[in-house]
């Protein structure tokens, strides 16, 4: 019997196990998928040999846990690319000069300006779900239309949610925007500022690097079906029908992946609830090879769907990474036909050699991308009902006590049971 089974290796699985390792204890890490990393996914695209981002990619500034593992394992951060230049599309029309026409200017700047105010003063307090905010119970949808905001703002406001909370505007809570903004002068533009990093050689890669720099034993491809507490050990049991005992468990899986796996005794009551309601994560990462664009332009607006693109960098044979987001349900054809339309929208100079992308949503390993949060799901995500219950602990970044949402949350939660573990005198 193993001290502890981390179930899924993504990044907050790979930090319990290194934690747990690196303190002594015998660590067996399961992954139903047939790679480790999760929801970090880098692979290369096309017939380039580059490393490109399939999952997530950035890091921000004082994301200083992933930095520090990076450094322990030899990886370095690339800064990202400087906005070199701004273009703003409605839909119909391309603009490089002003996100609308001169005559509607004005009335974009007020709408800019309220969503601003609204952002600020999220800051108050912890900054986090403060009760008594006005806009708590309010979807994203119906705040745009309480706040009057004219189109153009309306179309902004979703072009930067895209990358930020991602998930549908009539269902998620808007306080997931105005709270994103806020860390940013409350401003959407500068959320992208906020972007500093990616990892060098890939962020799938330090998360394979530290699952094997843990020494813990891996058995990949074999999905854990059920759990069971038997008060002195738990029992779990894998797709294949192998039989594994540990003496703690880390549930490191995402919360819309936690209904794959049966619980014995059963989980809590809220917990039950929100791995059946889901998270509302649902965002489209496009990857898209070209040529004839420079690196650095940031375009935002609406383009099959795709509402906000930015030109990363070169790749190794000249062309240029273009990375695309979306809403997934605004985004029902991801032929090459269709991205080249939306890449002409966007980049008249451009020929798209090549797309490419992971269907998040699809995929039952994650069943959505990063967490957003449903009306009123918030609390439940960070609350007490993830603490330890008997012998299984919980720890992924979608319910992180900090940087929820992130790679750093899922480092923070692994970290963070790991020692709640090694705190427990008998295991
Ligand atoms: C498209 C996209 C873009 C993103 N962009 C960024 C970004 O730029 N910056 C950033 O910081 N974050 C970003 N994120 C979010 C970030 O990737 C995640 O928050 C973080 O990687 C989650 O780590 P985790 O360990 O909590 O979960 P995961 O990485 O999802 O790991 C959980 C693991 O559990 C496994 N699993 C699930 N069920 C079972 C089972 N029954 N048995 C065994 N294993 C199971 C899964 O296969 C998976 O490997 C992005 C995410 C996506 C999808």
């Amino acid at each position: 019997m193993r001290d502890v089974v981390v179930i899924g290796a993504g990044l907050a699985g790979a930090a319990a196990a290194l934690r747990l390792s690196d303190a002594g204890r015998t660590v067996t890490l399961i992954e139903a998928r047939a790679r480790l990393g999760g929801r970090t996914y880098s692979r290369p695209m096309g017939d380039t040999p580059d490393l490109v981002e399939f999952g997530g990619s950035w890091i921000c500034d004082w994301h200083d846990r992933m930095k520090s593992h990076a450094a322990r394992f030899g990886m370095a951060l690339r800064p990202t690319l400087p906005v070199a230049e701004r273009r703003w599309h409605d839909g119909q029309e391309l603009r490089t000069d002003s996100p609308v026409a001169p005559e509607k200017l004005a009335a974009h700047l007020a709408g800019l300006k309220a969503v601003q105010e609204d952002s600020l003063a999220m800051l108050g307090g912890s900054g986090r779900w403060q009760t008594g905010n006005p806009w708590a119970a309010m979807s994203f949808a119906d705040y745009m239309v309480a706040k009057g905001l004219p189109e153009t703002v309306q179309r902004e406001f979703i072009a930067w949610w895209t990358i930020s909370g991602s998930g549908d505007i009539t269902k998620v809570n808007v306080l997931d925007a105005l709270h994103s903004a806020s860390k940013c002068g409350g401003t959407m533009e500068a959320t992208f500022e906020e972007l500093s990093h990616t990892i060098d050689g890939g962020v799938g890669t330090l998360a394979e690097r530290m699952i094997m720099g843990s020494g813990a034993e891996v058995i990949l491809g074999d999905a854990v079906v059920e759990v069971t507490d038997k008060g002195d050990h738990v029992v779990l049991r894998l797709s294949s029908g192998q039989a594994v005992l540990a003496g703690r468990v880390v549930l490191a899986v995402p919360v819309n992946a936690v209904d794959t796996i049966r619980f014995d005794p059963t989980l809590r009551p809220a917990q039950a609830r929100l791995a059946r309601e889901k998270h509302q994560g649902r965002a489209i990462k496009m990857l898209l090879q070209v040529k004839g664009v420079r690196p650095g332009v940031l375009v935002t607006g609406q383009a099959e769907g795709l509402r906000l693109m930015f030109a990363e960098r070169n790749l190794a044979d000249g062309s240029t990474l273009i990375i695309g987001f979306g809403l997934y349900d605004e985004v029902p054809d991801t032929s090459f036909a269709a991205m080249q339309r939306a890449v002409a929208q966007f980049f008249p100079e451009a020929t798209l050699l090549a797309h490419d992308w992971h269907d998040w949503i699809r995929d039952p390993w994650s069943s959505g991308t990063w967490v957003s949060h449903g009306i009123g799901q918030g609390p439940v995500f960070a609350g007490p009902e993830w603490a330890a219950k008997g012998r299984l602990h919980f720890a992924t970044s979608d319910i992180a006590s900090s940087e929820s949402g992130w790679f750093e949350g899922a480092i923070i939660a692994g970290e963070a049971v790991a020692e709640t573990i090694l705190g427990i005198n008998h295991l």
